[in-house]
């Protein structure tokens, strides 16, 4: 609830500020800022802070909303170490119960990269019999399903070995939702959950009809972070013919996001599109949207007020990717940009193109990529290059293949390092502020008068915690306020 007059929050703890400020919240933006005691506003309602930091609310650049919200509920495949693992926890799973009406067990997370063994068709019938399983792998370009489970996706099970693929899945990852309404509930309760983290906006780019999708959503009640719904190719026309620009309102809450392009695949799949082969193959990859393509489409989006965002993870396909925003003057990022040649670190910046990021990708890949990208790693996931460089950099966690977590994120990006291994490629960290900075949508870290009152409070400054726990995973929010109203008040 917000009351008309809005809040003063005292004696709040600013970026940068070795003193104490009020900061007045008044219409969805910050009205007023000062030294504490000094803002003077009778009507609003006061909330004392006594001395906790309030930074801008905290954005995921790069999610995929409805997917990470059903893979909340979903099995967990994700520590696997092998095919035949991966088998025994489906195995496992279903001597709990079999799921109800014939519908499919749907797995989540597999990283077949390294696996010592092969994931076949035969191998997951023998754990799971009859039961429809479909097995969605961490990077979600790739899945393993049963001979049922193929059925059920419209695959005839003699034509697949194993793992279905870039164009054979990813048309396909639709036919396992459950429902508006088992989806609808999902996201909401994500989305309540990650304000709790102090998240206050997400770009959605699902693969769906997000305008449809988002004006059900938003019909029961703004949702509690903002939204940003990308476009896809397949339901571009729609957004065009209705005039949509990225940044108009599509529902309370809800705005128009980017027009997505999937240029290439992953590296755990092998699909990430290269300058150099794969090792020991002469393989570069799937370059999945040829320049050809690519041009034309982003030339029509931009003349329709859309800004880009660019899937690519391969340093070829990030050079096309830069190629293809240099032909049509479009705005907006690539997406992923994991492998990028000194060349084009410097064209991001020229071409003032965002490299839209997600650090915990560094820490799950770093030894598919020390394996796959034997002798380029030094310029993979480049982060301090790029930032060195003066590209803007945003984070997120492309979830769910990472969890939707920003301090996840912020603290891969400035640590290089997880479960206590040693960094790498810790000459790439971004620090602190860096790394926030990218994490707050362009908004300063000190606040400004304006700004949307979109904020996160915290018992203890990033920095403090950083150097007290070794850590920012874990953090969650004292409370987060989106357009001035609060999603997540925890005193
Ligand atoms: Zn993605």
């Amino acid at each position: 609830m917000t009351p008309d007059a809005g809040w003063l929050l005292r004696r709040v703890r600013r970026a940068g500020d070795r003193g104490l400020s009020d900061v007045l919240v008044r219409d969805g933006r910050i009205a007023a800022l000062g030294p504490a005691g000094s803002v003077a506003a009778q009507d609003a309602e006061p909330v004392d802070l006594d001395g906790r930091v309030v930074l801008p609310g905290l954005w995921d650049q790069h999610t995929h909303l409805t997917q990470w919200a059903l893979a909340r509920a979903r099995l967990d495949v994700s520590d696997a170490a092998s095919a035949a693992e991966a088998a025994a926890q489906v195995r496992e799973r279903l001597r709990a119960g079999v799921p109800a009406g014939g519908a499919p067990l749907v797995g989540q997370g597999f990283r077949d990269a390294l696996w010592p063994d092969e994931p076949t068709v035969a191998l997951l019938d023998e754990a799971a019999g009859d039961v429809p399983v479909v097995l969605v792998s961490g990077d979600l370009h790739c899945a393993w399903a049963s001979s049922s489970g193929l059925r059920l996706l419209g695959v005839r099970p003699d034509d697949v070995p194993g793992l279905l693929r870039e164009d054979d899945w990813m048309p396909r990852m639709g036919l396992l939702d459950e429902g508006d309404a088992v989806a609808d509930a999902a996201v909401a309760a994500g989305l309540a959950h990650v304000a709790t983290l102090g998240v206050v906006g997400v770009v959605d780019l699902e693969i769906a009809d997000n305008v449809a999708v988002w004006r059900r959503r938003a019909a029961a009640g703004a949702p509690p972070v903002r939204v940003r719904a990308g476009v896809w190719e397949q339901f571009l026309d729609a957004v065009l013919t209705e005039g949509l620009r990225t940044g108009d309102a599509l529902a309370p809450g809800v705005t128009q996001g980017p027009f997505k392009v999937v240029t290439d695949g992953s590296l755990n799949t092998r699909t990430a599109y290269c300058h150099d082969p794969y090792p020991g193959t002469s393989g570069r990859g799937v370059l999945t949207v040829p320049p050809e393509r690519l041009v034309p489409v982003m030339r029509r989006a931009t003349d329709a007020g859309l800004t880009c965002a660019i899937h690519a993870i391969g340093d070829a396909a990030n050079t096309h990717a830069l190629d293809a925003f240099a032909a049509t003057g479009a705005r907006g990022s690539v997406e992923h940009a994991q492998l990028l040649t000194a060349a084009d670190v410097e064209r991001f910046a020229a071409l003032g193109v965002t490299a839209s990021v997600q650090p915990e990708h560094a820490m799950d890949d770093r030894d598919v990529a020390d394996h796959h990208w034997a002798g380029r790693t030094g310029r993979a996931f480049p982060l301090a290059s790029l930032h060195a460089a003066g590209v803007r950099l945003t984070l997120g966690s492309d979830a769910p293949v990472a969890p939707l977590d920003p301090w996840a994120a912020v603290d891969a990006a400035v640590l290089r390092s997880r479960d206590g291994r040693e960094p790498w490629h810790p000459e790439q960290r971004l620090d602190l502020d860096a790394a926030l900075a990218a994490s707050v949508d362009g908004e300063p870290l000190g606040l400004r008068v304006g700004g949307p009152a979109d904020l996160v409070v915290l018992d203890e400054a990033p920095a403090q915690r950083l150097a007290r726990a070794g850590t920012l995973r874990g953090t969650t929010a004292a409370g987060t306020l989106v357009a001035g109203r609060w999603t997540h008040r925890a005193w």
